[in-house]
């Protein structure tokens, strides 16, 4: 632990030397890591193979190639962002400037998890230094050979204190939580997340909490059920359901379950084949997760799929028949495993949604503008898509995060750097002003702040 302390206290002092608060200096930072993750992608790719069977084509979609643009986009307008604001004041105010100057909060520690190990490590490390932060990142040791490379990747582009990379699982995490950080930013399950918030309370560390959470998935009598399966099936099963926005349930109209159904198979056949053979097909993290997995399987609910292999940890992509009741409705599930849940009315629908836990993303299929305003707005969710899934967190543009249990706080983009951005409101006041707040206050000064204030 003594080492970890080390590295804690040099990027105090990394902080304190000012470099970073020159946006020069982060655009440099942010080109060469740019440079860096394209000449490293070859190792990047072979790491998540070996932890969880990602293809090349996966992995960049969704890992290496997310992550190039947020920083393409942080490179186009990061100046922008770092600039102080000008505000206008109120005329009580006069004669005097207002100011909003963004400045970054310091050192800040970055916990991220296995399920995208590339991308969920370096994304918001590039909205923190494009911010003007320094950061360390603490890796899931549950990813080892992602978080492997993450380390060399760091190492081989930020000056020790800048950013640095430590290793390790609870224990590491735990000694690193304990010291007094500016800014923690944690993605990982709700369980953990919690730890996580009181242990900043000890340190009024303000945080962020990237959670999880059961999605929902709603698909209504109007929607067009060969597009919603395309991408209802294109959301789930990238890279095998463990992704925290996978839709992780359809509730659709029992009217249009047959059908749906039908077109779900259809297009888990035409997007995965034979997945168990598939060799871009990816697998469960471990066995455990494998485990979770089967046993929400039973002759009773199969709709389809359902086979696995033990040798590779891969899951079939897998249809099963659910009510709220169903042990596969209780908790998240991330994996290849989809409940097929079914409501009467969308009275029924909407109360049930709203009665659950805040989700962290929730996506609707209808053609019906009415049902996709009132789903959009009268349930609480972190983000979704209308007549899609996922897409929504592929620009940043958009800021993502999540809801009480799913999360606070966003990132990506402008909302990224906002999150780890302090904006101090400065006044500047000339030699003149108006003199009525000066005590003693009068009559007439005080019929004066009267009218000033009201
Ligand atoms: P996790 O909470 O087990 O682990 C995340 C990190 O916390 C790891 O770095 C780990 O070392 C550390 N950690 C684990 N236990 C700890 C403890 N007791 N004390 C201190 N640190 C500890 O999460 P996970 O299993 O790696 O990730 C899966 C969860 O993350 C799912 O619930 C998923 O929905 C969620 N998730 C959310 C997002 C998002 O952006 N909102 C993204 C991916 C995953």
């Amino acid at each position: 632990m003594e080492e970890i302390l080390k590295v804690v206290e040099g990027q105090r002092e990394y902080f304190l030397t000012g470099k970073t608060r020159d946006f020069s200096f982060r655009k440099k930072a942010l080109e060469k890591l740019r440079q860096n993750i394209i000449d490293m992608k070859g190792e990047i790719f072979e790491a998540l193979k070996k932890d969880l069977n990602k293809s090349e084509e996966e992995s960049y979609m969704t890992e290496v190639g997310l992550t190039l643009s947020e920083i393409s986009y942080m490179l186009k307008k990061g100046r922008k962002f770092s600039r102080r604001k000008k505000v206008h004041l109120s005329f009580s105010q006069f004669p005097a400037k207002g100011y909003k100057v963004p400045v970054p909060y310091g050192c800040v520690l970055v916990i991220s998890p296995w399920n995208y190990p590339f991308m969920l490590a370096i994304e918001p490390i590039v909205d923190a230094i494009t911010a003007g932060n320094c950061v360390i990142l603490k890796p899931s040791e549950i990813s080892p050979n992602v978080s492997e490379v993450v380390k060399k990747l760091i190492e081989k582009t930020f000056e020790r204190g800048h950013v640095d990379v430590v290793l390790g699982g609870k224990e590491e995490c735990t000694y690193l939580l304990d010291q007094d950080f500016d800014y923690i930013f944690y993605t990982g399950s709700t369980r953990v997340g919690k730890i996580v918030m009181q242990k900043a309370s000890e340190h009024f560390t303000p945080l962020t909490l990237e959670l999880g959470g059961k999605c929902p998935c709603i698909v209504d009598e109007s929607a067009d059920l060969r597009m919603s399966a395309r991408r209802i099936v294109f959301g789930k099963f990238l890279n095998s359901g463990q992704t925290c926005v996978a839709p992780d349930y359809v509730y659709c109209a029992s009217s249009i379950k047959d059908r749906l159904v039908e077109e779900l198979k259809r297009e888990i056949n035409r997007q995965y084949g034979d997945a168990l053979n598939n060799e871009k097909y990816p697998r469960m993290i471990n066995l455990k997760q494998f485990n979770v997995m089967k046993g929400f399987i039973n002759d009773e609910n199969l709709i389809f799929g359902g086979k696995s292999d033990e040798k590779t940890l891969k899951i079939q992509p897998t249809l099963i028949s659910s009510t709220f009741e169903s042990e596969a409705m209780q908790d998240e599930i991330f994996g290849p495993i989809l409940p097929i849940v079914t409501f009467d009315s969308l009275d029924e629908c909407e109360e049930n949604i709203r009665r659950y836990p805040k989700p962290l993303a929730l996506y609707i299929f209808s053609k019906d503008k009415k049902v996709q305003r009132r789903f959009a707005i009268n349930c609480d969710f972190g983000g979704g898509c209308i007549n899609d899934t996922i897409m929504h967190i592929t620009d940043s543009r958009l800021g993502f995060g999540g809801i009480k249990q799913s999360g606070m706080g966003a990132y990506h983009g402008k909302a990224g750097f906002d999150t780890f951005t302090h904006y101090k409101s400065i006044v500047k006041k000339g030699k003149l002003d108006l003199p009525m707040r000066y005590q003693p206050i009068t009559k007439s000064k005080y019929k004066i702040i009267k009218m000033f204030l009201k």
